[in-house]
């Protein structure tokens, strides 16, 4: 695969200029999608994460059995993929029309376009302690993409890319401690990171078997092929 900018049509598929944001509190979205999506960073790892307390989803009847109907399952499946990536719906679904362009199976594009975010690999890189942690710090200039300035949490990184904090981010606290904390969740094979020198790269794309949370990518396709 072809290394380097991203084209024109690659920056098209990214989010508007506003963030993507979420006015309900990040734990309650793991409530209700019945799992923890690991959205608030080293809290998720302690006695302090809500899903922990209380594993069911929040109000009235939170706790009563949920009966989902076959659409009701797929759009559960959705939403926890969109949250987990921290995407609004336009989003999404851009990333959903350009995976069904591309060749192979669809499901599996999807996730792998979601994969190749930089904000994702700043996370993934353990430069961050969550994705939405991550998005900030891209938003706020603190990495270099080959060297180059790269601002935009959706651009997508390709094969044999760098990902470098700048020199003068690198006494950044909330760095520091994403990168002293990245050892518990660990870092995938198909990344490199150096620490020593505040950077690391891609080494290949993640094949679906690299990624392993719990995502039935295909009750996606189903409900956008409705
Ligand atoms: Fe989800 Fe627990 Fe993290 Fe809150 S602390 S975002 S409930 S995993």
């Amino acid at each position: 695969m072809a290394v380097g900018r991203p084209n024109a049509a690659e920056f098209n598929l990214v989010e508007e200029v506003i963030l993507a944001r979420y006015l309900e509190s990040s734990c309650r979205l793991c409530r209700r999608e019945r799992m923890k999506l690991f959205l608030k960073g080293d809290r998720c790892y302690t006695d302090k994460c809500a899903f922990e307390r209380r594993g069911y989803p929040p109000g009235q009847h939170g706790r009563a059995r949920a009966k989902f109907s076959d659409y009701g399952i797929q759009l559960r499946e959705k939403q926890k993929v969109k949250r987990m990536y921290g995407l609004l719906e336009k989003q999404f679904r851009n990333y959903f029309e350009s995976a069904e362009q591309q060749k192979g199976i669809t499901g599996t594009s999807l996730l792998m376009l979601l994969e190749r975010r930089l904000d994702n690999i700043v996370y993934r890189m353990g430069f961050a302690n969550s994705r939405s942690q991550a998005r900030q710090l891209v938003r706020h200039n603190h990495f270099l993409i080959n060297g180059q300035k790269v601002n935009i949490p959706s651009y997508l990184v390709r094969i044999g890319d760098t990902v470098q904090l700048k020199e003068k981010s690198r006494q950044n606290r909330h760095i520091q401690e994403a990168m002293e904390a990245v050892a518990r969740r660990g870092i995938p094979e198909w990344l490199e990171v150096d620490q020593e020198k505040f950077q690391g790269s891609v080494r290949m794309l993640p094949t679906r078997e690299d990624l392993t949370m719990p995502i039935q990518e295909h009750l996606i396709v189903e409900l956008y092929s409705k």
